[in-house]
Order: structure tokens, then C-alpha cells, then sequence
């Protein structure tokens, strides 16, 4: 992409009503624009950020057997009369009238719909296990709209849903999710500690939430300093092997964190002092097991083996995507703005070119584009015809982890410059050689 012909509204100055940083650097950035307390439009920048999220998700979700499908976000009070949650649930539900006065809802997220797909068209046994799960705009009239798409009213989210047959399976795919959500969180370079948590309005007997640690989390968190040097890395792990998933599931949640509410201080006095930390979390996602809850209120039954009926055992999971976006930022950034992890980048590579007009650079910015675009990569080329001052400090803003600077001086030796946004140093290469070497990061990713 070019700039001068993308649209990035930027902002020159801090937005006066942004309380933390993330929220800051995406109206800065021109990611988003907020339409309603929030509600946000997701510029084309923010967008693409959103996309890739969502295509790691996707990736994720798919690579351990989960299907995808979509639900509508509008859903009919009758089906949440049936679970007894349409009066539970309270304000935090949108609540609307249809033409003919019939009571309906916006989403705030989808067990009863599943659960009505489930008993439609699941019978046996022999169907399962069966995981569903939808990315789908969800909407909760949150007393406290606030930080961004952190907590918005209406926001993007990962949901998902398993069918299984008895509880020994159930619990093996709420372990596999953990495992999931584990490597998802890895590839967009955040740490996300799993905690057990309250079940709050979703209900059940065993949550998990991840938390991404940063100071300005709504969650306070309890932990042995050990947790965050735990990683999957490339580790192969069989998904379908109980025990194997199992074990990694210990591994992570068997050092001390926990959420504010079930913190326990007994066990808190009991990791070595220097490691104990306080510090503040973002939720980024939870699971959680729940049985027959569901199941067993809208007669979503399966026939066993041995010919007998039973409600069918059940599991939900979320994935925050778009406060995803605010919480990578919040870990991510320095005082020039955003530092991208190479997973979620909205652009690859930017490239620099520091005299727009003269024939000799715009040929070598031109070449190098292109030669980027031919290794399967998306640069963005400031191409306008700006200071050098103000195309570096809208790169630093919009934090693309990679910058390919292109001046005549350089250029006189055959030389650029490639330059890490995360550690500011750069290096004098030849363009052939800044092509392979931005190639080279992204190809081991
Ligand atoms: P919170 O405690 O932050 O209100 P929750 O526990 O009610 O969240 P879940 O039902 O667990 O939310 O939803 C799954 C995920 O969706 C959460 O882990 C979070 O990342 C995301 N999420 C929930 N509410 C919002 C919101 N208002 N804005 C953006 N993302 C949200
Ligand atoms: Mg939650």
C-alpha cells in the first residue's frame, strides 16, 4: 500500500477523553473513530489489525477439530426464556421490540442459540465430540463503557461451544481449549496467564480467564513471578491425547495466580518472596465447563451407546478479539506509539523514502516494494512527499515492527537502512539483503 493513497487519518494531538495509552495510540493511529458510548468504527488501519487477529483465531481454533459457523447477532426472547436467563441476565442486555411487538435481544453471547442448533440436529452419540464456534459481534449495555474497545458495548468476540458425551470428555475438551487459547495468545507475542475465576452470569463448575498482565487491567492479580517465563513455544502437543493435554494444563495453572475475589493469602505466603507479584491483568479470554446446564433446561439430549438418553455435557469459551487489539497495545507500546509483535502487524514492513521525487529513490523504494509484495509480504510505502521527521513519526505512531529507510546518501553505496521499531537500532544493508532479512522474520514466525 501506498500512503498517500491509503486513508490514515492520524492525529497530531493527544485525544483529550483517551484515559490509557491504548486507547490513545489507535485514535492517534486513525484505527478507530467512536460512533456511540462504546461503539466504534474500525478504520481501514485498525481493521486490518482486527483481520489478522481474527485469522490467527481461526487458525487456532481450527487446528485442534473446532467448526466454525455464524449465528445472528438478533435473538428471540422465547429462547432465553428457556434457560431462565432472559430475566437473570439484567441491564447488560440490549432488549428491543420487533414491528409486530415481538420481544428480541442483541447477543451477548449465544449458549441457548447452540444449544437450540444442537437439539435440532444432533441425535447420537456417535456425532460427538463436537466443538462450534463463531466470531460475531456481541452487544452488552456495560454500565461503564470505557478505555477504548477495551470495553466497548458492542465488540468483537471468539465463541465457542462443545458437545460431549459424558464428563470425562467435557473436561478433556476444557482442557484442550486451554491448550488452544494458550498458543493463540503466544502467536500474538502476549503472555495470558490462566487463572481460575468466577463463573458469573454464564454459570458452571470450572472457569479459566487469561489475563495479560499491564497496569492499566481492570483485574488485580496475584502471582509467582514464575508464570509469565512458562511458554508452548513450538512444542508439539497431540490434542487428542487426554493425559498429554492434561499435563500441559497443569504445568501452566499449577504455579500460584489468582484473580482478586478467590485470591487465597495462605498460598500466596507460600511462594518465595522474591518471586510474589501484585500486579493489574486484562482478561483476554475464558473458558468454561458447565455440564448439563444448558442441556438438560432446553432438552438438548444424545442417545448413549447403550441406548438410553442423556442431556448432553457442554463447555463455553470466549476469545476477546477486538479488546485483543487494545491489550496487545497496552503491553506493546513506548512513548512514540505502538510497537506491533510481528503476528498481528497491520503492515509487514514500512518502507522510508526520505527524498519523494528524485529519480534514483523513488526507483529503489519502488523495486524494493515490489520485490517484498513478490515474497508474499505487505509493506507500506510513505510515499508523500513529507519531511523525514514526519514520516518517521507516523511509522513510530502506527508502530510497524520493521522500516526500510531509502536516501540518496545510502543509496550512493547501494545501501538502505532497516531499522527494529521494538529496539531502535539499525543497520546499513543492500536492498537485496533488507528484502531477505524482513522475509527471513516472517517466515519463521
Ligand atoms: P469482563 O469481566 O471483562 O466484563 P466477561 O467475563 O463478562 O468480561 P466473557 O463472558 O468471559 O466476558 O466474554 C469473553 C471475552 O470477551 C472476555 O474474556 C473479554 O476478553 C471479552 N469481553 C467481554 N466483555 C467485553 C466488552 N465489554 N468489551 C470488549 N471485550 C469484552
Ligand atoms: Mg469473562
Amino acid at each position: 500500500m501506498r500512503l498517500s493513497r491509503y486513508f490514515l487519518p492520524v492525529l497530531k494531538e493527544n485525544p483529550a477523553d483517551a484515559q490509557i495509552v491504548s486507547h490513545r495510540y489507535m485514535l492517534r493511529a486513525g484505527m478507530i473513530k467512536q460512533q456511540a458510548a462504546g461503539i466504534y468504527s474500525w478504520l481501514p488501519l485498525g481493521f486490518k489489525v482486527l483481520k489478522r487477529i481474527e485469522q490467527i483465531v481461526h487458525e487456532e481454533q481450527m487446528r485442534v477439530g473446532h467448526i466454525p459457523l455464524l449465528m445472528p447477532t438478533m435473538q428471540t426472547a422465547d429462547l432465553w426464556r428457556e434457560s431462565g436467563r432472559y430475566d437473570d441476565y439484567g441491564q447488560e442486555m440490549l432488549r428491543i421490540k420487533d414491528r409486530q411487538g415481538r420481544e428480541m435481544l442483541f447477543g451477548p453471547t449465544n449458549e441457548e442459540m447452540i444449544t437450540d442448533i444442537f437439539r435440532a440436529h444432533v441425535n447420537s452419540y456417535k456425532d460427538l465430540p463436537l466443538t462450534l464456534y463463531q466470531i460475531q459481534w456481541k452487544f452488552r449495555d456495560e454500565v461503564r463503557p470505557r478505555f477504548g474497545v477495551m470495553r466497548g458495548r458492542e465488540f468483537l468476540m471468539k465463541d465457542g461451544y462443545n458437545f460431549d458425551l459424558d464428563r470425562d470428555a467435557a473436561i478433556h475438551a476444557y482442557n484442550r481449549h486451554m491448550v488452544s487459547y494458550l498458543r493463540t495468545y503466544e502467536r500474538m507475542g502476549l503472555t495470558a496467564i490462566p487463572m481460575r475465576a468466577d463463573s458469573g452470569p454464564i454459570g458452571g463448575d470450572d472457569t479459566h480467564e487469561f489475563l495479560v498482565l499491564a497496569e492499566t487491567g481492570e483485574s488485580e492479580v496475584f502471582y509467582d513471578s514464575a508464570v509469565t517465563d512458562l511458554k508452548l513455544g513450538t512444542r508439539e502437543i497431540d490434542v487428542d491425547d487426554r493425559a498429554a493435554v492434561a499435563d500441559v494444563c497443569r504445568e501452566f495453572t499449577t504455579l500460584y495466580a489468582r484473580t482478586d475475589e478467590t485470591h487465597d493469602a495462605a498460598l500466596f505466603d507460600a511462594v518465595p518472596e522474591d518471586r510474589r507479584r501484585v500486579a493489574r491483568g486484562i482478561e483476554v479470554g475464558q473458558i468454561f465447563y458447565f455440564g448439563t446446564k444448558y442441556s438438560e433446561a432446553m432438552g438438548a439430549t444424545v442417545v448413549t451407546p447403550d441406548g438410553s438418553r442423556v442431556p448432553v455435557e457442554m463447555g463455553s469459551h470466549g476469545i476477546g478479539v477486538s479488546r485483543l487489539l487494545g491489550a496487545i497495545i497496552e503491553a506493546n507500546h513506548d512513548d512514540k506509539g505502538i510497537i506491533w509483535p510481528e503476528g498481528v502487524t497491520p503492515f509487514h514492513v514500512g518502507i522510508v523514502n526520505l527524498k519523494q521525487g528524485d529519480g534514483s529513490t523513488d526507483s529503489a523504494c519502488s523495486a524494493l516494494y515490489a520485490a517484498l509484495v513478490a515474497k508474499g509480504l505487505e509493506p507500506l510505502y510513505d510515499d508523500r512527499d513529507e519531511r523525514a521527521g514526519a514520516k518517521f513519526a507516523t511509522m513510530d505512531l502506527i508502530g510497524l515492527p520493521w522500516r526500510i529507510t531509502v536516501g540518496p546518501r545510502g543509496l550512493a553505496n547501494g545501501k538502505v537502512e532497516l531499522t527494529s521499531r521494538r529496539t531502535g537500532e539499525s543497520e546499513e544493508v543492500s536492498l537485496e539483503a533488507a528484502v531477505e532479512r524482513v522475509a527471513q522474520i516472517y517466515a519463521n514466525l
